[in-house]
């Protein structure tokens, strides 16, 4: 396995401001988790003090040789006491959780739109997904730092106070106990820290063993996969790739259960020195009359209280600095840069019935850590009402200039421009809304049909199904069990319908058309479709793309027949352009190619497209 690495970049929030964005977060959303957090901590210095004074009080009383009565009503008072503080806390604390998780999911919806209104290339960015993915990790559960960071503030809170109340009470005995005590403490809390810290500092492996856990565990029950699983038998070797992982985990484990068990021999032998040395003093004193029984009982019990304060400071501590990290994580992820201007571009209105030009000028593409540009230096103006068609081979870079084009990409080199104006400047979101696509990766909500179509809830009816018409799928809709109310997909719905390949892709194509944007884009449109569908989409061609410019990706030569003009995709640049007949007659690259495709057609699909 790699050496893991270690994490040295400095955080860019310290503890003092993670503390301060949790508190403003809780202000804004629930400020009942600052009053519980404030209760919380005058709770447990209470119950400390009331635990810390009783058996002395009770001394005194008796030293004092007070009445049975009075005594009765003092152990009374002491017992009511603690039954109050004792039931405020646990009051206090079966409330805790509603204001924290909803802090929380607050956070965590944040970061959800932030993905999903975020710059494009982010999501083909490896770094950013992963900087996404440890963000999400924060607010996962109650126990990530996003939560429980509260119960480690409250903690340290509560030991800091009782801490300096304690130490008040021990200088009176000497400042050389206090003083002892308390750096013993230390000692003992930072060396056994060091061998505790173990796993915290290895958590890169451990992430990554877990990583491999969870990922064969979510492959393993990966429906899409399930037909492969059985035809291939590979059920057998997902297991033995289970089990070598674990093996893996459990030694990791093992490993730190080592250290664990030196850390808490260490515990024990400088929590012997620490006691041992201040009841040593304490009993000197008490031998010398210097202290009455009961302030030796109240010093007694206070060196023991005294240490646990100290431990409990670093330990918060501690555990806040990692829980700091990490929302430092969350709170950088949340304020990452956009590379596109959103809300501080320039509004761009679709202007109705206008035909958009878009061009892309000497454009060169390359993605992220790629060695070597997948567009150079392409030059192409697309006409105002053109119908334009990009074929070339798998990989050759097609959807590359669809997003470049639907400005979903920037250049690497180069500009685009919408009417001879760089898009850059604009609100990229003002610029999507002249888009009408079609991708091949489609995405479709849980919702009902109509609510597909329509992108919302807001549904007009008659032009959703004038779309389901033009896509050639309205009576497949009419023919479901509540018509264009069907819910689609199962995850939500039980009464949902999973709808093939073909029939998605036509609603998608509804979508597209619902949108009516003046740029219609289609990324392999019939790449699901039957030859009879494919056939009827090519044949309405003109009518889906009627008042608009278009652009149309297919590897079927063939289907560019009814566009104006064909481009070429080959080695990063347009390698041939024209129309499809002009093309043949060149006997080029496109005529190569075409010819090749004849030979795997049936001469009678030919003819139908
Ligand atoms: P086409 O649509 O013509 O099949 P693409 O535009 O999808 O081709 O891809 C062109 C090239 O860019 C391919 O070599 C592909 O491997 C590479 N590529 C596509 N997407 C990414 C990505 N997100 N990161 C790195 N390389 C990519």
């Amino acid at each position: 396995m790699e050496k893991p690495k270690t994490d040295k970049q400095k955080p860019v929030y310290g503890m003092a401001s993670n503390c301060a964005f949790m508190i403003s977060r809780a202000w804004r959303g629930a400020k009942s988790v600052l009053l519980i957090c404030a209760g919380l901590i005058l709770c447990a210095v209470a119950a400390s003090l009331l635990e810390l004074f009783v058996t002395p009080m009770i001394l005194d009383a008796v030293g004092r040789g007070v009445s049975p009565g009075e005594l009765t009503v003092l152990i009374a008072q002491f017992a009511l006491g603690l039954v109050c503080v004792y039931s405020l806390q646990t009051y206090l604390k079966a409330n805790t959780l509603f204001g924290r998780v909803y802090v929380r999911l607050k956070l965590s919806i944040e970061q959800n739109l932030l993905e999903c209104r975020t710059a494009y290339p982010h999501i083909e960015d490896p770094d950013y997904l992963q900087r996404a993915a440890k963000a999400e990790r924060v607010l996962t559960d109650n126990n990530q730092a996003g939560e429980a960071a509260w119960d480690t503030m409250t903690d340290l809170a509560s030991n800091l106070v009782s801490f300096t109340i304690y130490l008040l009470l021990l200088s009176q005995a000497g400042p050389a106990i206090s003083l002892l005590t308390a750096a013993l403490a230390a000692a003992g809390y930072f060396a056994g820290e060091r061998i505790r810290s173990w796993r915290y500092r290895h958590r890169e492996e451990e992430g990554k063993i877990h990583h491999s856990l969870n990922y064969i565990l979510r492959r393993s029950q990966d429906t899409k996969l399930a037909k492969d699983v059985r035809i291939f038998g590979l059920g057998p070797w997902l297991v033995q790739l289970y089990d070598k992982h674990a093996q893996l985990f459990y030694d990791f484990c093992v490993k730190g259960r080592r250290r664990y068990l030196w850390a808490d021999l260490l515990d024990v032998a400088l929590a012997l020195l620490r006691n041992g040395a201040a009841y040593g003093w304490l009993i000197a004193l008490a031998l010398r009359g210097e202290l009455s029984p009961a302030q030796f009982v109240l010093y007694f019990s206070a060196v023991g209280g005294f240490a646990q304060w100290v431990t409990g400071i670093f330990q918060n501590l501690g555990t806040l600095r990692r829980q700091s990290l990490e929302l430092s994580t969350l709170r950088e992820f949340l304020d990452s840069p956009e590379p596109f201007r959103f809300d501080d571009g320039a509004p761009l209105a679709v202007k109705p019935g206008h035909l958009y030009a878009i061009e892309l000028r000497d454009v060169s593409y390359r993605y992220p850590g790629a060695e070597a540009d997948t567009l150079s230096h392409v030059n192409l103006a697309i006409r105002p009402g053109e119908k334009l068609a990009v074929v070339g081979k798998n990989g050759a870079g097609k959807t590359t200039l669809i997003k470049l084009l639907c400005g979903l990409l920037d250049p690497t080199e180069g500009v685009v421009l919408l009417d001879g104006e760089d898009i850059r400047q604009y609100d990229r979101r003002d610029y999507y809304k002249l888009f009408s696509a079609v991708f091949q990766q489609f995405a479709f909500l849980p919702g009902t049909v109509a609510e597909n179509v329509a992108q919302g809830e807001d549904v007009d009816l008659e032009r959703m199904w004038d779309c389901l018409e033009r896509a050639g799928v309205a009576d497949q809709v009419r023919a479901l069990p509540q018509g264009e109310n069907t819910h689609l997909g199962r995850q939500l719905y039980l009464d949902g319908v999973e709808l093939s390949g073909g029939q998605m892709q036509k609603l998608m194509l509804a979508r597209a058309l619902y949108k009516n944007g003046p740029v219609v884009v289609l990324d392999e449109p019939t790449a699901a479709l039957d030859p009879i569908a494919e056939s009827q989409l090519y044949q309405k061609y003109h009518d889906l793309t009627r008042d608009a410019t278009s652009v149309y990706i297919s590897h079927r030569l063939a289907s560019t027949r009814f566009c104006d003009r064909v481009l070429l995709i080959e080695n990063g640049g347009i390698a041939e352009e024209g129309t499809h007949d002009s093309l043949l007659e060149l006997g080029g690259r496109y005529a190569y190619l075409f010819d090749i495709q004849r030979k795997y057609y049936a001469e009678g699909a030919m003819e139908n497209e």
